[in-house]
């Protein structure tokens, strides 16, 4: 063990001291929240937090229910160094007369919301009410990717990363400069720069095409560390005999320095400490992107599950010292692009998903759910007539043109086999039909007093995070 690992143990276990000394008055439920890029976390958080503060429509969440919930408030978050999320601003975006989607998670955020409950009946009367504190942390699911990066050397991530872009469109600018470099050649900081952005251009695309497997986070979400050394790397094969100032070497070093100084820092301050997730996945955009986003969304669930199965991990099971996470939640966001009608297939597939993850990652422990859930709703529902037969869409306001528009996105099949299935044999396309997708704008809100805005399934999402703690 080095002096590194002991002092991460050390914070650690001052930490959970002062966790469970304040945990004596008042419980605190520190609830992650993750997902990749435009997963939908900003969107999430936002009416999530609205959504407890007026219970109006929660009807699923057992005390806003039953009216244990006498009253939800704001509070200053209890870690002054992480950024505040930025509620207020958000939640303007979506109710404003014109209203627009919010930005996006860019890095870590937390805001503390408290919850003074009372359960009903005589006997839960005689203790008086309580206050529950709920933490809420927004941070990007690429960087718990990064995860991964911790059990492999710059060699292994290097070879099992450039043996999987290889056939990538996307990656071949990237491959043709890595072919072009030599990685024994002495170190030149303007090649590195040139390789590191090279890299980085193509995790960006690989992105957009959907992929998931896009490690090193940082280098698409680099918060304030654009442009450091410690970014300043990219996947090279390895040479036979690298000599000390190499290309190689360095790059190697640098790798070093990625893990040691910006991914155990996260997962130390950040992850660790976390009671409660919920994983955000926008199903809907890699079913639509083709069988190969779909598959790769499916290893990205894996690695995410595997990285809260303690012991899989010698530095997380050191920080986490037999503390896990108790619950974990996959849920498919913007389930409002679908019709009900088709609500139950998308639900399937996050189950099926989720349970070959669970496979696959040996994971036992935390209670595990699937649900497809739509934070806003942004659409109605319809049924037109299409060439003689009913045909159930969904109809919103197109984000680009400002025009209302129609969607039928495609049918999702009854067996969620038959599409993971051919995702996993590598098919290039769907065999039975394309799946469509649209950007809708959110819809303006008029909210009656006491009520949030409008979500499919969103209490149900909160009662299976929270609802026993409350
Ligand atoms: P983040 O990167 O994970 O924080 O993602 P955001 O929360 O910013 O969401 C990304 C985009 O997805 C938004 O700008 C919306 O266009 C869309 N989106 C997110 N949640 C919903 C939803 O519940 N319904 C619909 N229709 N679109 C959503």
């Amino acid at each position: 063990m080095g002096i590194g690992d002991l002092a991460d143990g050390l914070t650690r276990g001052v930490e959970s001291l002062g966790a469970s000394v304040t945990g004596v008055f008042e419980p605190t439920v520190r609830l992650g929240v993750t997902g990749l890029s435009r997963a939908g976390k900003t969107v999430f958080i936002t009416s999530l937090i609205a959504n407890l503060l007026d219970q109006g429509r929660m009807p699923q969440l057992l005390p806003a229910a039953t009216g244990a919930i006498r009253a939800a408030y704001l509070q200053p978050q209890p870690d002054d160094t992480i950024p505040r999320f930025d509620y207020e601003t958000h939640l303007a975006a979506l109710t404003s007369p014109e209203p627009h989607w919010p930005e996006s998670t860019r890095a870590v955020s937390e805001l503390r919301l408290s919850l003074r409950v009372q359960p009903p009946g005589f006997l839960a009367g005689l203790s008086g009410p309580k206050t529950v504190h709920l933490d809420i942390v927004d941070y990007p699911g690429e960087w718990l990717l990064d995860l991964a990066l911790l059990d492999k050397s710059f060699a292994e991530w290097s070879t099992a990363t450039l043996d999987r872009i290889e056939k990538r469109e996307d990656a071949q600018g990237y491959l043709a400069a890595v072919s072009a470099a030599d990685p024994t050649a002495p170190f030149d900081e303007s090649a590195a720069q040139a390789l590191a952005q090279s890299y980085t251009n193509y995790l960006i695309r690989a992105r957009a095409a959907g992929y998931s497997d896009c490690t090193p986070g940082r280098f698409l979400l680099p918060g304030d560390l654009a442009g450091a050394p410690v970014l300043t790397f990219a996947p090279l094969p390895q040479p036979d005999r690298p000599t000390r100032k190499s290309l190689w070497r360095e790059m190697e070093r640098r790798y070093e320095a990625y893990k040691s100084q910006v991914v155990k820092p996260f997962f130390r301050d950040h992850f660790a400490r976390i009671d409660r997730q919920v994983v955000l996945v926008d199903a809907l955009g890699a079913i639509h992107s083709g069988p190969d986003a779909v598959e790769d969304m499916r290893r990205a669930m894996t690695e995410i599950l595997s990285s809260f199965r303690p012991g899989r991990n010698g530095f997380l099971t050191q920080l986490l010292l037999g503390r896990r996470v108790e619950k974990i939640l996959f849920a498919a966001t913007k389930a409002d692009h679908l019709h009900h009608s088709q609500h139950p297939r998308l639900t399937a597939i996050m189950d099926a998903m989720l349970r070959d993850a669970r496979d696959r990652a040996d994971f036992a422990g935390a209670g595990t759910a699937a649900m497809s859930i739509a934070a806003i709703r942004a659409t109605v529902e319809e049924t037109i007539t299409h060439e003689g037969a009913p045909l159930d869409c969904v109809r919103g306001t197109l984000l680009k043109t400002g025009k209302q528009a129609a969607l039928y996105p495609g049918e999702l099949p009854e067996d969620p086999n038959a599409l993971l299935s051919s995702a996993r044999a590598g098919a290039d396309r769907w065999l039975d039909q394309d799946y469509d997708i649209m950007s809708f704008a959110p819809a303006p809100l008029k909210l009656k007093p006491g009520d949030g805005p409008p979500h499919i399934r969103l209490d149900k999402a909160a009662q299976f995070l929270i609802g026993d703690k409350l």
